[in-house]
């Protein structure tokens, strides 16, 4: 029995670690095309590597993941987040999970998760090849799966069974292989982004973070609450990263290009937001408007949100008036910005789209249109919001894949067995 597994990423080798123990006696190859496996788990979580979730914030899983949420409701029975903790801590890395509910190594090193992922590789017989991109799998009828190496499909190689756990692809490169096999590609774009945006009052105030505000992209439902950062490019935090996940698709579609709501209080219901400042304005009769300061805003920001409302800061709160209660209201509740582009490349990054769930078996992730090539990570349609929900699903397909491609070499073998 001879198994591929192409892509040394996270999903890869926790993958092949668990199939070679459940199949000690069969030859497990995982095969990554670049000098070094586990890049991204490296520099994943700002290097400390955010590799699960408690999931005790979770409400609804499609919160967390905007796509694949109804597999992973499924697979996470099989394999949760708790599994993964116990398991993590059982192989030798202790975790900490944080007050806002990610989980990390003690060692708040991504250094110890890699070490743990290559060394129960290592003990459990897995054999790793770098440097060796798989261009395409071909089907062998009756014989098994062809992995080719280079373009004239001289150099190959055949296996009974193929994982294909090759991560996500924004563009869409390394698809083509996988479509020309029959698969399902949903349309891959980034996902996981920042905001750039052209208001330079606003990007004047970079550093400035307001705890608890919402974002929406105006004309649609979407929208995210959380923490919300201002850059010197736009603006960037929890919040903004989760509606770039949200509206991934929708925003790609735009040429990164839609207006975009500010709710600066993070209170949608405008009647209340208003109650509260007509109180504020009760209490503080007699002083300025730049003195304010309500929803715990930041004076620079006050300031510069005031100003937005067309209020004179030096006005007294008395002299505010209904309309310009109203305009304070509207600034506070919806102001308005047009994004200009998504953030380069340097935070969270992961891929929306790849491989269609349609394509695949719910159950084992078995390819529907390849028997004997299974998906796991990334590279499948499933991604989500940032907080360890990204390495979580990596963990869960692998897991579940790994057991499939076991108990179908397992039924082959009882097969052969029973025909002898
Ligand atoms: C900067 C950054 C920080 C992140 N931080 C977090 C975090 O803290 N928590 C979290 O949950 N998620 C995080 N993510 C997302 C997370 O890293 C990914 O979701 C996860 O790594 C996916 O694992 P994977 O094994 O499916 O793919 P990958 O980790 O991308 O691995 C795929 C591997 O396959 C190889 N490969 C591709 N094509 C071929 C081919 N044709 N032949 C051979 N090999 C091939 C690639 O070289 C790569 O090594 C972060 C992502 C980035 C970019």
């Amino acid at each position: 029995m001879k198994i591929a597994v192409v892509g040394g990423g996270a999903a890869g080798f926790f993958l092949s670690g668990r199939l070679k123990r459940l199949l000690p006696e069969a030859r497990v190859v995982l095969i990554e095309r670049s000098s070094r496996v586990l890049a991204k788990v490296k520099v994943s979580g700002g290097g400390r590597c955010n590799l699960t979730n408690s999931f005790a914030e979770v409400s609804d899983l499609c919160h967390v993941y905007p796509r694949g949420h109804k597999l992973m409701k499924r697979l996470l029975r099989e394999f949760s987040h708790e599994d993964a903790y116990r398991w993590f801590e059982a192989h030798g890395v202790p975790l900490t999970t944080q007050d806002d509910e990610c989980v990390f190594p003690q060692s708040q090193n991504s250094e110890s998760v890699i070490l743990c992922l290559r060394r129960e590789a290592e003990a459990a017989g897995v054999e790793v090849r770098t440097g060796c991109p798989v261009i395409a799998v071909r089907r062998r009828e009756g014989e098994g799966l062809l992995l080719v190496y280079d373009e004239t499909g001289e150099r190959n190689e055949l296996f009974d069974r193929v994982a294909i756990t090759t991560g996500g692809a924004p563009r869409g490169e390394g698809h083509n292989w996988l479509s020309a096999l029959g698969h399902k590609i949903e349309k891959p774009c980034p996902s996981l982004y920042t905001f750039n945006i052209n208001t330079r009052a606003l990007t004047l105030l970079m550093g400035i973070v307001v705890e608890n505000a919402m974002v929406g992209i105006a004309g649609t439902k979407y929208r995210a609450e959380g923490a919300l950062l201002i850059t010197h490019w736009g603006l960037s935090g929890p919040a903004v990263l989760r509606l770039s996940s949200y509206a991934a698709r929708h925003m790609d579609e735009n040429n990164y290009n839609v207006p975009l709501l500010v709710n600066w209080t993070g209170e949608t219901n405008v009647e209340k937001v208003a109650e509260q400042l007509r109180v504020c304005l009760r209490d503080a009769q007699r002083r300025q408007m730049s003195n304010l300061h309500p929803f715990g805003l930041q004076n620079r920001l006050w300031l510069y949100l005031l100003e937005r409302a067309g209020i004179a800061s030096d006005k007294t709160c008395c002299e505010l008036g209904s309309k310009g209660l109203n305009r304070l209201v509207h600034v506070l509740t919806s102001d308005s910005y047009e994004v200009a582009g998504k953030g380069a490349f340097r935070e969270e990054f992961v891929t929306c789209g790849g491989v269609s769930l349609e394509s695949v078996s719910m159950r084992t992730l078995e390819s529907k249109v390849c028997p004997g090539l299974y998906f796991a990570g990334e590279v499948l349609d499933i991604d989500a919001v940032t907080g360890g929900f990204n390495f979580q699903a990596a963990w869960t397909t692998a897991y579940v894949a790994a057991g499939a491609i076991a108990a179908s070499l397992r039924d082959r073998e009882a097969g052969d067995e029973t025909r002898r």
